[in-house]
């Protein structure tokens, strides 16, 4: 076995990315490991990023932070799903709401009851059988609430991403990360592995280092200017390459869901937080203005805004290879997706948990570097699929970008994916693809994609028993819904408890 005694990791970048993979090397990766983390405060962080997805529960827990407390330093709040509204009509909307929607019956899952139902005009909307949905739109939350559907209530969070790279930051230096202050001049590299071997700073301290971990932001500093791992454009597939994002002050619900609103030339998020809401104007410059775009944010808030709206440019894609040479790329310096089913964060987790599944003793093997990349190369284009498919199903005719939509060529897995939902009302969830056959459900009911059949086992029920089934389900769920508490008073009480020290 390698001697680790001397082993350095350095981390360049202090972005969400870079103090999620400090705190969780300093937590997990052996004690003899000297973890470094370089970061630039003239040039600051991306700053937005707010919505997760319920895995996040698994790095919190992992680290062993208290929810209360996180809840409280991070300003969060909770939320249950995604409502997207306008995506498919003007004045329509849908949630893409975490956890069950009814339950399955012998081997099948539910959709295929629903699909039959739908047939027989007995159908309701998809609402009426998720507990997440019920809660979310009454604006109630209950944690670790057990249900004859399933056995929690499903949730993720809303928090300010800047005080959540700050409050990984303490616990990563509590746990002895060490954090230089510094602009990263120049990176060196090994003439002839080309592998990196020290970062120098503007002031000409060298961080010599075994491996480093690239979350310098878009401009991947080390994977992609020094390393030229190469980048996947797929602005084919989501053209949208432009952000304008500004913070109001609370108003209107406050609401346990994150609302995405299908605009003229892209959608807008709404994300509440406990001190402010982010609100932010995703859109293709091809179809829209700067200035159009800080003027529409402008007028869709709901409060006064906190600032002038700031202008995010990106390319969506991804790095050819996430992993090149001695360096693991993250965040946005990975690759960036926009935040319509608000995964970067999760991107980022998973990316840390499969590197420390296979963390290189010494010289990195190819093949594990291949295994990685192959993973996560898998993973961002299942993500990328799901994304299109809420553009690409719109019935906005008449509106130019929608329009452009509706007419994009597919990706081919994709297209796949439509013909057996289509065909058969299968959806296939293909290996460790991060959205389930749920999620997918969701949206392609809510985007108006119609399955023409659904599997005949689901005719094998009587008709009482169909009937049963949707009505029971239905039934529980809203009385459960009835005894939960308001999302502001669950919320209040847990922050409130972290401030008295009950945690
Ligand atoms: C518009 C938008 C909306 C988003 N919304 C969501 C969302 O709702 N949910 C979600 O999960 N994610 C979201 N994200 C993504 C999320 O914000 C990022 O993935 C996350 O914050 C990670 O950013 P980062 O740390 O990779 O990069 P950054 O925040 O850009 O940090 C880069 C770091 O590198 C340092 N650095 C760069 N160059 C140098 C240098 N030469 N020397 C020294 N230091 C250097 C900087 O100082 C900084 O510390 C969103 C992103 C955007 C753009």
């Amino acid at each position: 076995m390698a001697d680790r005694t001397d082993r350095h990791i350095v981390i360049a970048g202090g972005g969400t990315a870079g103090w999620m993979a400090a705190a969780a090397l300093a937590r997990f990766a052996p004690k003899s490991t000297k973890i470094t983390l370089v970061e630039s405060e003239a040039i600051g962080t991306v700053g937005v990023g707010e919505a997760t997805i319920p895995q996040i529960h698994l790095f919190n827990g992992a680290l062993g932070l208290d929810e209360a407390e996180f809840l409280r330093e991070t300003k969060g709040s909770f939320k249950l799903g995604i409502e997207f509204d306008g995506w498919l009509r003007e004045g329509e909307s849908y949630m893409h709401a975490f956890g069950n929607i009814g339950r399955g019956a012998g081997l099948l899952p539910f959709h295929h009851y629903w699909l039959r139902a739908q047939k027989q005009g007995i159908a309701k909307p998809l609402i009426r059988y998720s507990l997440n949905e019920l809660a979310a739109r009454t604006m109630r939350m209950q944690r670790g609430r057990r249900t004859p559907q399933s056995p929690e209530m499903p949730y993720a969070y809303h928090f300010d991403a800047g005080l959540y790279a700050a409050y990984l930051r303490r616990f990563a230096e509590a746990q002895g990360v060490e954090r230089q202050e510094g602009l990263i001049a120049s990176v060196e590299q090994d003439g002839e592995s080309g592998d990196i071997t020290a970062l120098k700073l503007e002031d000409g301290t060298v961080l010599a280092g075994d491996f480093f971990i690239d979350c310098t932001g878009f401009r991947g500093l080390l994977i992609e200017q020094t390393l030229g791992a190469g980048f996947e454009d797929w602005t084919s597939f989501l053209p949208c390459d432009r952000a304008m994002a500004v913070p109001c002050e609370g108003g209107g619900d406050f609401t346990p869901y994150t609302r995405s609103i299908a605009r003229k030339a892209g959608w807008q998020w709404r994300i509440p937080l406990q001190h402010r809401i982010g609100n932010g104007l995703v859109y293709s410059s091809a179809h829209l203005g700067d200035d159009e775009a800080s003027d529409k944010l402008l007028a869709n808030l709901d409060g006064a805004p906190q600032g002038d709206p700031r202008p995010i440019r990106f390319t969506t894609g991804k790095r050819r290879k996430h992993w090149s040479h001695n360096c693991l790329a993250l965040g946005l310096a990975a690759g960036f997706m926009e935040p319509l089913e608000s995964t970067s964060i999760h991107l980022v987790q998973s990316a840390i948990s499969r590197f420390l599944s296979v963390l290189p003793e010494g010289e990195t093997k190819p093949a594990i570097r291949d295994w990685f990349n192959a993973q996560a190369d898998f993973e961002w284009t299942r993500i990328r699929d799901f994304l299109v498919l809420h553009y690409s199903a719109n019935e906005r005719e008449g509106e130019a970008f929608w329009d452009d939509m509706r007419n994009l060529t597919l990706p081919a897995t994709l297209e796949d994916k439509l013909a057996n939902w289509k065909a058969a009302g299968f959806i296939h969830r293909e290996h460790e693809e991060l959205f389930t056959e749920t999620g997918w459900f969701q949206v392609l009911v809510g985007q108006g994609v119609e399955a023409e059949a659904y599997n005949p086992l689901a005719d094998n029920m009587s008709d009482q028993d169909l009937t049963a089934l949707l009505d029971g389900t239905e039934i529980a769920l809203v009385e459960e819904v009835k005894q939960m508490p308001r999302h502001l008073d669950t919320l209040q009480d847990i922050v409130r408890s972290a401030a008295q020290g009950a945690h």
